[in-house]
């Protein structure tokens, strides 16, 4: 057959060739090792851990090599399009400190080697599909549905491969009389490539995650572009990172299925393929064994769950970080101020089979970050917080910053900082006893009488003085234990409980809670420095008249 009037037939429109578009879109002038990559969602409007962890693999890679990252949308599925979904993933990558360089933005696209939304770019793939069906490696199949499905129960039935290949492909060598015959009815085709490939055949790749992998060749005939002349994703990824001249393609690990058939598209379209990071997927345990985090069980995937839970970005940028390179602990130890840009990330060092997330450590991380904050940032982000999930805190935070701060400085500075907070909905439980309207009734050990209380806040009261320096505020506290017959030794307390009706923990904690309402607060002393005098007897006193 002479491919080049099938191709003139299919696509009579198109008259630009590829090497006009390898000229439009040259090879990028970029350092020596730099990175080209992208991030290429489908604008579903869901953001979720996995996409910021490509993003973060993507940006870190680019911009530490000094090459590009940027944004594709692979809007060709129209049905599932959400409006909005670009500037939602936009923003929200942005929150987390990765933008991209080119690409789709807010206001169009923005580069160039655009446009940057697959829809648009539907005559550049047609010319590339021309091009295959002129060199005999692309066909269009006629099949319905039914006859579609009806080879797919005939191979079901017989235990064969799934898929349009050998004997199913019934229009692979169809003659130009009964295409032209279709076409002149109006019959919707699709655009298939001609596989040479077979699964008897393996070959070698590298993928710089999952390192040496032996691949077996794809001997299916994928569709390349749909009855409507959009592509289907294969088809896009290659015309499209090839020309926007992607080195490295960063993604999900569930396109290891097709790579076979991306490699092979890439060599029939005489494209140098790109290096290929496959990223394992986010688990997490689920009784005894490990399984993918799922959108439909697990709202920890949603980004959007740790705004509300208060997490700061540094945070989980930090928690991602230490899942992604298992030496990037050891840096941020030596380096506990240095910017995480400063570290130098691996794709290498990635983990082939995937990462466990693990919700404690990013607790435990984000406990660190906090405490390294100063009260300044910690109130600026709380603040923030607070504003879009309570309202009724951020009036009380925003009513008096300096009282909001001198809270938040409690602990902070220092060498050991304190780890009080990990997620700002922490926030209130912390702090919220400073607010009049968020103090807690007192529960007190019911092991001690009301008359025992009653006598230490008395006692306490008549020598208060807000002048006192901590050490002078203890010995008092000290002195009212030793009057009422409980201990200050806690060595023997210890050695024989009995032995004492109680100790000045005892009558500490009869003051704090008296206080702040809680067995459990910041360092009591700053704590009545903060209130001041009359708020402190005040509290007391109220305290007192209900004993
Ligand atoms: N839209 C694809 C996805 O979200 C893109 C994969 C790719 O990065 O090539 O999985």
């Amino acid at each position: 057959m002479d491919y080049q009037i099938l191709a003139d037939l299919l696509f009579p429109n198109v008259t630009d060739t590829p090497e006009m578009l390898e000229e439009k879109y040259p090879l990028r002038s970029c350092p020596e090792g730099a990175v080209i990559t992208r991030m290429a969602p489908s604008p579903t409007g869901f953001v979720h851990l996995g996409n910021l962890v490509q993003g973060l693999i993507s940006e870190r890679m680019a911009h530490q090599s000094g090459g590009v990252l940027f944004l594709r949308v692979e809007d060709t599925d129209a049905k599932r399009e959400v409006p909005g979904a670009v500037e939602v993933l936009i923003d929200t990558l942005k929150h987390y400190g990765i933008e991209f360089d080119e690409g789709a933005t807010h206001g169009g696209d923005f580069g160039d080697y655009g446009p940057y939304r697959q829809r648009q770019r539907a005559d550049i793939y047609h010319v590339f599909a021309k091009k295959l069906v002129s060199e005999g490696k692309a066909y269009p199949c006629f099949c319905t549905e039914e006859e579609l499905t009806a080879m797919r129960e005939k191979q079901e039935a017989n235990k064969e491969n799934f898929g349009y290949y050998g004997k199913y492909a019934i229009w692979r060598d169809r003659s130009i009389a009964d295409i032209k015959a279709e076409l002149a009815a109006s019959k919707p085709w699709v655009l298939r490539f001609r596989s040479e490939g077979s699964i008897e055949n393996q070959f070698k790749f590298d993928d710089v995650v999952k390192g040496k992998l032996t691949i077996t060749e794809n001997d299916i005939d994928h569709v390349l572009l749909k009855s409507d002349g959009i592509p289907t994703y294969h088809f896009a990824h290659a015309v499209d990172d090839h020309l926007m001249r992607t080195t490295h393609v960063v993604r999900g690990d569930e396109w290891m299925a097709t790579l076979p058939f991306h490699i092979q598209l890439f060599k029939a379209l005489d494209f140098r393929l790109p290096k290929y990071v496959h990223i394992g997927p986010l688990m997490k345990m689920d009784g005894a064994s490990k399984r993918k985090l799922s959108k439909r069980k697990d709202p920890e995937l949603a980004l959007t769950f740790y705004k509300a839970e208060g997490f700061p970005v540094e945070a989980v940028y930090e928690y991602i970080m230490t899942l992604l390179n298992s030496n990037y602990e050891d840096w941020r130890r030596a380096n506990p101020t240095a910017p995480a840009t400063d570290f130098k990330f691996s794709p290498k060092k990635l983990n082939p089979a995937g990462n466990l997330f693990d919700y404690a450590k990013l607790t435990d991380v984000s406990k660190n970050v906090i405490a390294l904050m100063d009260a300044q940032k910690v109130y600026t982000l709380l603040t923030e917080w607070a504003k879009e999930f309570d309202s009724d805190f951020a009036e009380k935070l925003t009513a008096d910053p300096a009282y909001a701060k001198a809270i938040l400085a409690i602990g902070r500075g220092g060498k050991k900082p304190r780890k009080d907070l990990a997620v700002w909905t922490e926030a209130k439980g912390y702090m919220g006893f400073f607010y009049d309207a968020y103090l807690e009734k007192p529960v007190f050990d019911e092991k001690f009488s009301a008359n025992t209380v009653k006598t230490v806040l008395a006692k306490f009261l008549e020598n208060f003085n807000i002048a006192d320096d901590s050490g002078v505020w203890f010995d008092k506290v000290k002195a009212i234990t030793e009057e009422i017959g409980f201990t200050t030794d806690m060595k023997a307390y210890k050695a024989d409980p009995s032995a004492f009706p109680g100790t000045v923990a005892d009558v500490s904690t009869f003051i704090r809670q008296a206080v702040t309402g809680k067995t459990n607060s910041p360092d009591l002393y700053t704590v009545m420095q903060i209130l001041g005098y009359d708020r402190t007897v005040a509290r007391i006193k109220a305290v007192m008249e209900n004993l």
